[in-house]
């Protein structure tokens, strides 16, 4: 595992959530994550942390949701 490949897929890994990535580094970021799980990971948790976001703020914020929001920012 190359592990410059990781630190550039993490600064990939927001503007490829938000389709902000040319072709060719969408491709690359694609590709980097198919071969490294660790990654992959770290992008489903991004990937569901952003959609649990969207969910919570369409909806007034209850205590329990914001525990469990908290709960999901723990690092992995
Ligand atoms: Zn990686």
């Amino acid at each position: 595992m190359n592990w410059d490949d990781c630190d550039q897929c993490e600064e990939w890994m927001q503007p490829y959530m938000d389709r902000e990535l040319s072709d060719a580094e969408r491709a690359e970021a694609e590709a980097h994550l198919e071969d490294c799980g660790y990654c992959r990971k770290r992008y489903r948790f991004e990937e569901s942390l952003r959609v649990f976001v969207r969910e919570v703020c369409a909806e007034p914020m209850d205590p329990a949701l914001k525990a469990k929001l908290a709960a999901l920012r723990t690092p992995l």
